[in-house]
């Protein structure tokens, strides 16, 4: 997507060869019309002979792009939480997922109410690294006994597995762009052309 490209590279902030800061648009602040047209460019993907009845994200950076396609497949967005609210009870989904940029485990937990088997769930999130969020979600996904109509990444870090791990499990995954390397030293943040699907 050239739009989100051009914003990456205006804005983007390497912190080293494997991190990218989105704080101005994706990760603090959010671009209310990058967000739409984002939304818009999932659903263009993702509605060709697919039915989604459900986008299902993680809070909280995946949550604005989450609702902007959510809206354009006039379904409603449920966001996975990291920390177990004392208003849920047991009757929840929880994965496990290690978080890449903390380092550390988090248990997800998705209310059972707000998925069954009857679903078709897109999964969306902010970025792709190791695969940990994406896998994390297909299992709350496998555990509704929900189907899954596939996963949109905004930014795929293609020199991490993730990618290759989620296809080679013949998950259909789109990404916005995909950044083959970050070069820290000569604040270079090199793209693939063409997006893999
Ligand atoms: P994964 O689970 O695929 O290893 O990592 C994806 C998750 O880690 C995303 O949901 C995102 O929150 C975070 N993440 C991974 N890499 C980056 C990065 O380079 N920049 C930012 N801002 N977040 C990242």
């Amino acid at each position: 997507m050239k739009l989100l490209k051009e914003k990456i590279q205006q804005e983007g902030i390497i912190l080293s060869e494997s991190v990218l800061k989105v704080d101005s648009f994706l990760n603090h602040q959010i671009d209310p019309d990058l967000t739409v047209a984002m939304g818009k460019d999932f659903y263009q993907h993702f509605s060709k002979g697919k039915k989604v009845t459900k986008v299902l994200t993680i809070e909280s950076s995946g949550i604005a792009v989450g609702l902007t396609t959510a809206l354009e497949f006039g379904v409603p967005l449920v966001f996975a939480r990291k920390k177990k609210s004392l208003t849920m009870n047991n009757e929840v989904f929880v994965s496990k997922v290690y978080s890449f940029t903390k380092q550390e485990t988090n248990e997800i937990t998705v209310s059972k109410k707000f998925l069954s088997a009857d679903d078709h769930v897109l999964i969306i999130d902010d970025f792709l690294a190791n695969g940990e969020a994406a896998l994390g979600l297909v299992s709350i996904v496998q555990q509704a006994g929900a189907s899954l109509a596939g996963m949109g990444i905004v930014i795929e870090k293609a020199f991490q597995d993730g990618g290759q791990k989620l296809r080679n499990a013949g998950f259909h995954v789109y990404s916005l762009a995909q950044i083959i390397r970050l070069d820290h030293e000569k604040k270079k943040i090199e793209f693939r052309e063409e997006a893999l699907v």
